[in-house]
């Protein structure tokens, strides 16, 4: 197929981008084939598709996605998952395919709400793996997929026995990393620290779990096996035990130090900004969030880490990326344009730094720069249309006119919305 889009503005998804006017986009196949003055444009043979005074960007890019879980909102004296059942009622085929059925539909709303690509950062066994193939091969609806499938956490970690594996030691690290390998990932996550959802104690989100030594012997066997480590953060002395043992991508993050600054620099690693997930717990009053009191102060000292440590970075010239954590709850599966907001209000960007956050900064984070993430010949053909200018108003990127990933063209894609959820969420934009 071939499409050329015309009369309206491109933005670029350059730090310096700004809307042009009078520009064709053309697209043949699953790229992008060239970005020509409209008045040279020879459009036989394309499907020529106005833009009506649109404005045309690289699709989102979303490095951090739980594929799992839908993001819900929690309800009143809800009591935890018992993954032990779950993982029994999967070994029934019939569940497990229900499973999938759910997943198909998350990845359904990641694109058609913009995310062109994502990277799913822990999940149930090869599930994601799975899903990422059948949207490659043309069987569903969906973004391109970095499974990282199953993370690596220790006895007592953060998502132990759930979404992460349970290594007690630095050989078995490397056995779980191996098993992984098996399940074709596209990365290894590792669960570093605890987090809000399984503190007991107060500052205890950021408690150091994993041993520095499993952190080495898993990023070592990851990097043998070439793939990049991303690992769940949040705290000074898990950001620093990562970036002295190999990990790649710090996901949230924590106040940074001198010595943590020249850790990122020295390691080339990036930090994965991710308001997102800890605003419920610190911004929402308790009957709305039904965390406790220990939860609410344990998101707030979370949230100002994140934000802390994204600041500090931008600052010192280190790569920032933005993600949802989508799955955690109030975080649905077409909400990624909140974090583009929230990163303005909060880390004192601009919307253009946003959007080139979003998309050009995350694909080059996660690997993909050469793949997507800016508009320009050669590029993969993933292309969201908003009505208004986002430098202007990034709310404009809730409802966007169409959408293109990889070459494959939606419009009038209907997205089913959690009212409630986004009633309580629109008070924070
Ligand atoms: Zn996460």
């Amino acid at each position: 197929m071939k499409y050329a889009f015309k009369n309206g503005y491109v933005l670029s998804g350059n730090a310096d981008m700004k809307p042009e006017s009078g520009l064709c986009v053309l697209v043949s196949d699953d790229k992008i084939e060239a970005v020509v003055p409209e008045s040279d444009a020879n459009l036989d043979g394309y499907e020529v598709i106005d833009l009506d005074g649109g404005y045309l960007m690289p699709g989102l890019v979303n490095p951090h996605v739980h594929l799992a879980v839908a993001g819900n909102a929690p309800k009143a004296n809800a009591k935890p998952v018992d993954y032990k059942k779950v993982f029994k009622l999967l070994s029934i085929p019939g569940v497990k395919a229900v499973m999938r059925k759910m997943e198909e539909g998350y990845v359904r709303d990641e694109v058609f709400s913009g995310v062109t690509t994502l990277r799913a950062v822990g999940g149930i066994l090869d599930f994601d793996g799975t899903i990422r193939d059948k949207v490659n091969a043309g069987k569903i609806a969906g973004p391109r997929i970095l499974a990282a499938n199953t993370a690596v956490s220790v006895p007592g970690g953060h998502f132990a026995g759930s979404l992460a594996t349970e290594a007690e030691s630095p050989e078995m690290a490397r056995e779980h990393v191996r098993q992984i390998h098996a399940t074709n990932p596209d990365l290894i996550k590792l669960m570093i620290t605890g987090g809000v959802m399984d503190a007991t104690e107060d500052g205890e989100p950021g408690i150091l779990r994993m041993s520095p030594d499993i952190v080495a012997a898993a990023c070592d066997e990851a990097h043998k096996l070439g793939y990049q480590v991303a690992a769940h953060v949040e705290s000074p002395e898990g950001v620093r035990v990562a970036l002295e043992n190999g990990v790649d991508t710090i996901e949230h993050g924590a106040k940074p130090d001198e010595e943590i600054i020249r850790l990122f620099k020295e390691r080339g690693a990036a930090d994965i900004c991710t308001i997102s997930p800890a605003l419920p717990y610190c911004l929402f009053d308790l009957d709305v969030s039904h965390t406790d009191e220990l939860g609410k102060r344990n998101g707030t000292i979370v949230m100002n880490g994140i934000i802390e440590c994204a600041k500090m970075c931008i600052k010192e010239g280190i790569p920032v990326g933005i993600g949802t954590d989508t799955g955690c709850p109030f975080i649905r599966h077409y909400d990624m344009w909140r974090e583009l907001i929230y990163f303005v209000k909060y880390c004192d960007v601009t919307p253009t730094f946003a959007l080139y956050t979003a998309t050009k900064r995350n694909a080059e984070i996660i690997g993909l720069g050469d793949v997507t993430g800016t508009i320009e010949a050669g590029k993969s053909a993933d292309i969201i249309v908003a009505s208004e200018n986002p430098l202007e108003n990034l709310k404009t990127l809730k409802d966007l006119k169409m959408v293109m990933a990889s070459g494959k063209l939606y419009r009038g894609q209907k997205i089913k919305k959690d009212e409630y959820i986004d009633s309580v969420l629109d008070q924070y934009l």
